[in-house]
């Protein structure tokens, strides 16, 4: 099975049935303890999970406390580690404490981080606040930088020394501005020496794991908020991170200690979820190129931000064609006129449904300027694109000719 596609594995791997009556779908193990055979098996468990001696041939670490592990969690994690060939994965209880336990992890008092911007609206919050407050700085850098312009920037702040992070979010949000993550890695590298490694993340909610691999790339982390793509019904709240077994197990120990792992009933709906990834994320995708041809076609639309319709002299496209392999299924447009033409058109939507978040089976559709990026100052925002006419949206599994109906309808009517 070892060279098998992850689509071939989700409804197997990391489960052993005899170890659960024979049954073919893993229980819901709601317990928070396990019972150990002997105090000396107890024992040799802690002595792992402490980290005090190293796995022996073949070892694997018993179930202890469900805070630490617990089937459902791990089976999770192994499934999760084929699509993004990571050596490990951890998995959380939201996006937001997948990312803030990264940072907290990585991010020393003194330190420098180097990020992306705009990325998503609460870890803005959290880099420019949370870590402010515990003296981690930060530059944000924007995606038309190049790497010299970048690396000028670091060397500026005069903290060069002390760069421990760069952190990067893309395709961003709302416009699919890209960030080249094999540049994030050379910089990084200038900076990085035997004493200090500086770290490169990668949120990769919008496109992964289907679409990108950022490990490939020369990210050390990846990061999920697992609501979207991967949970995909809308029915959850969850977040995952992957990279090299050094790398997450300092992260498994934070995640130990801040106790923000997700309950054995949000993994299993996530394992359910991940056996039909692919063919919903495919179908998403593909329904995506139809409404974005509908839409750059309307003369009530001014403009479509949509990965295949970067220009190909762009350097944005040479990035496009290098980290992905498909435009993904999110669509931003701007309609002709104000903040009430834009209103009035969500209004009269009836299948597309009005609300934040993305990747699911059903297509939701949400006002930037007014809803997900309100707290961004209004100068910075128009800076950005977001306009108020832009409108994001995030395209699901019907039949895409009765999206594009729907659409029609609240243009036209
Ligand atoms: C939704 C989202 C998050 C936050 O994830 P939660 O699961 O809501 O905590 C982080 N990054 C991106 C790109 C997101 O879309």
């Amino acid at each position: 099975m070892e060279n098998m596609k992850p689509e071939s594995l989700m409804m197997s791997h990391g489960f052993k049935p005899e170890l659960s009556e024979g049954s073919v779908k893993p229980p819901i193990f709601l317990t928070s303890t396990f019972v150990f055979k002997t105090a000396e098996e107890g024992k040799a468990f802690f002595e792992l999970a402490y980290g005090l001696r190293t796995k022996d041939q073949n070892e694997e670490l018993g179930l202890i406390y469900s805070r630490i592990n617990n089937p459902n969690l791990e089976i999770l994690e192994d499934r999760l580690c084929l699509w993004d060939k990571a050596e490990d994965c951890a998995v959380f209880q939201s996006g937001m404490s997948a990312i803030s336990t990264v940072l907290l992890e990585f991010l020393k008092p003194g330190d420098l981080l180097l990020y992306s911007r705009p990325v998503y609206g609460g870890t803005d919050h959290f880099i420019s606040h949370v870590l402010k407050e515990l003296h981690i700085d930060s530059i944000g850098f924007s995606p038309e930088q190049t790497k010299e312009e970048i690396i000028a920037l670091i060397k500026q702040s005069g903290k060069e020394q002390k760069l421990s992070m760069i952190y990067m979010e893309t395709p961003s949000n709302p416009t699919g501005e890209l960030i080249d993550i094999e540049m994030c890695r050379e910089i990084a590298d200038t900076f990085s020496n035997p004493d200090k490694k500086v770290y490169v993340a990668t949120d990769n909610t919008y496109m992964g794991p289907l679409w990108s691999s950022p490990l490939s790339f020369g990210a050390d982390i990846v990061i999920y908020s697992a609501t979207k793509y991967i949970g995909g019904h809308s029915d959850l709240i969850a977040g995952a991170v992957l990279g090299n077994a050094e790398v997450m197990h300092r992260i498994k120990v934070l995640r130990t200690f801040l106790g923000n792992m997700p309950s054995p009933h949000t993994c299993w709906l996530l394992l359910r979820s991940l056996e039909t990834l692919k063919v919903r994320m495919e179908q998403q995708a593909k329904n995506a190129q139809e409404v974005a041809s509908f839409l750059e076609s309307h003369d009530k639309i001014s403009r479509v931000y949509y990965l295949d319709s970067i220009p190909e002299t762009s350097r944005s496209y040479a990035i496009y064609k290098k980290q992905y392999t498909s435009p993904g299924a999110m669509i931003s447009f701007e309609i002709k006129g104000t903040e009430k033409d834009a209103f009035v058109f969500l209004n009269k939507l009836k299948l597309i449904k009005l609300a934040v978040s993305l990747g699911s089976t059903e297509s939701l559709i949400q006002h930037p300027a007014s809803m997900t990026h309100i707290g961004i100052d209004p100068e910075e925002r128009k800076k950005i694109g977001i306009t108020e006419g832009l409108i994001r949206l995030s395209i699901g599994i019907e039949n895409y000719e009765d999206v594009i109906m729907d659409i029609k309808n609240a243009l036209e009517g």
